[in-house]
């Protein structure tokens, strides 16, 4: 694996967070290591946040929410600036996608399109921001005459919490509304990657949001992202990441009541009808499933593939799968690049060896991939069943359970026998058929004859433990909104 161009890091202060507009090393002055998964080795040093540096944050936060100095802007102004972060993303693209690259392990092929989707965002939820409105109510009767309305106010302060597999959409899905909606923002990228976070927190600066409206406190998640869970400052919380930390967060934000949502895991169904075209369905269900070494939370983990189509449908995707090149994410025309650290090659091992134990074969892959950076192949597994560990639980690797199925009906139940909803996909040519398996799956985002496709405009989010509210889409801001009836009676 060779490292190639210049050091992207440059774009970030070395050890240092954003609060109230400035950027300052952590209270405490510690720092901790940032890696290169596709390498192991240090790149950078990030400022190490405890709970003195939350209490900061949100001080800030909150002072520039209570002197309006961002809610005053009207929504049109508001939306300039939004529209300027997106200019400014796009103008800095190539080096947010080295950047990215080098602290997740992306392809930077891809990491360059996650920019482009990230700038997508701004641009969006700049739209709508001069679109916040209530509604006239008629209220009253002929003996007691009121006249009714309603606003939409920003939530307040707005703590934001993301993971590590997508830095730069995770933070522009949430910070991106939160700002059009007029919220001031506490925003915490994870500690694996917290890199093109605070490259974001530059553009922010430089597109003119004032100082205060987004602080940016790097540091583990015991203690910064509980802290933020807890803190009575916050008003909201939008957690991306594991159900298991969700259901903390859940439980931290009880205090003071805040309101939740939460973006969390998956084990998304990939159901393969008779009659799919299999040229188009082996490229889509691979990329579907293999997309950022599968660290991606809607991947389509678990293939049900109809008897009649099962050999030809899971040879070709693991044929598919041994031809992807990974390698580092500078290298030309890589696919796959590593995952995000040794805890997660260790944890995506354990769920694969477990499987071979349990009776899985592998059908291609299942080995990590040299002894530098966290590589692991793409990998293939028949033989498992809905029982199986592997097979019920998020591996968030490059894994995918094959199962053949007879009935449709009992391949939609099996599909929906899990605890996660937030992706599906179903793939065929008859229409009706699609469409009425669509409708039975209970996910958040179904696919027909494509597993992850939408864009901004489309509301993504999950069912079950999958997660509470929504992400993308006109739902996305009302996540950042309170609704506040005023009534007037109109005669003396
Ligand atoms: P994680 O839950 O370990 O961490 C996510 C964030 O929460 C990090 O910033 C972390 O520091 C912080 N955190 C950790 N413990 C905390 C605590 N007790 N209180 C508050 N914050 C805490 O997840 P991860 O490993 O970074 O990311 C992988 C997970 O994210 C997968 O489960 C994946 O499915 C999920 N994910 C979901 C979506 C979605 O949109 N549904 C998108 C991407 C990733």
């Amino acid at each position: 694996m060779t490292r190639t161009g210049t050091h992207p890091v440059r774009l970030v202060d070395p050890g240092r967070m954003l609060i109230g507009g400035s950027w300052v090393p952590a209270a405490s002055g510690k720092t901790f290591p940032v890696l290169d998964p596709g390498t192991g080795e240090v790149v950078a040093e990030a400022g190490e946040g405890d709970l003195a540096d939350v209490d900061a944050a949100v001080r800030a936060a909150r002072g520039s929410f209570e002197d309006e100095r961002w809610l005053r802007l009207s929504g049109a102004q508001r939306a300039v600036v939004l529209w300027r972060v997106a200019d400014l993303i796009e103008a800095s693209a190539d080096e947010l996608a080295r950047l990215e690259s080098l602290d997740v392990g992306m392809p930077v092929s891809q990491a360059r399109i996650m920019a482009g989707e990230a700038a997508n965002q701004f641009r969006y939820f700049a739209g709508w921001a001069d679109k916040i409105d209530g509604r006239s109510v008629q209220v009253g009767t002929a003996e007691r005459r009121l006249h009714g309305y309603t606003l939409r106010e920003p939530v307040g302060v707005a703590g934001l919490i993301v993971p590590w597999n997508a830095p730069m959409i995770a933070v522009s899905q949430k910070l991106a509304p939160a700002l059009a909606a007029g919220c001031s923002c506490v925003l915490k990228p994870s500690e694996e990657a917290p890199l093109t976070t605070l490259a974001l927190g530059r553009i922010l600066l430089e597109a003119g949001v004032p100082d205060g409206v987004v602080n940016i406190v790097t540091g583990y998640g015991l203690p910064v992202g509980a802290a933020m869970a807890a803190h009575d400052g916050i008003d909201k919380v939008s957690f991306t990441g594991s159900t298991e930390v969700g259901r903390q967060i859940v439980r931290a934000a009880t205090g003071n009541l805040k309101k939740v949502s939460l973006e969390l895991g998956g084990k998304s169904p990939v159901v393969v009808l008779p009659d799919a075209d299999l040229a188009a369905a082996v490229p889509g269900i691979a990329m579907g499933v293999f997309w950022n070494s599968g660290q991606i939370c809607t991947s389509g983990t678990r293939l049900f593939a109809h008897r009649d189509v099962f050999d030809e449908l899971v040879h070709g995707i693991a044929e598919y799968a041994g031809g992807l090149k990974v390698g580092y994410g500078t290298e030309p025309s890589v696919d796959l690049g590593p995952l995000i650290s040794q805890r997660q090659l260790a944890r995506v091992s354990r769920y694969v060896e477990g499987g071979i134990e349990a009776g899985a074969r592998v059908l291609t892959g299942g080995s990590r991939i040299g002894d530098k950076g966290f590589f692991f192949q793409p990998t293939v597994v028949a033989g498992v069943d809905q029982s199986m560990r592997m097979v019920r639980e998020e591996i968030f690797g490059p894994v995918l359970g094959a199962m053949a199925f007879d009935d449709v009906d009992a391949a939609v139940a099996a599909a929906n026998d899990s605890d996660y909803g937030l992706a599906a996909s179903v793939w065929t040519r008859d229409v009706a058929r699609a469409h009425s398996i669509a409708r039975r799956l209970r996910a958040g985002r179904v696919g027909i004859n494509v597993h992850r496709a939408g864009g901004v405009q489309m509301p993504v989010g999950g069912y079950k433990q999958s997660g509470w509210g929504r992400e993308n889409g006109p739902e996305a801001i009302g996540e950042y909104l309170e609704t506040k009836s005023v009534v007037t009676l109109l005669d003396a």
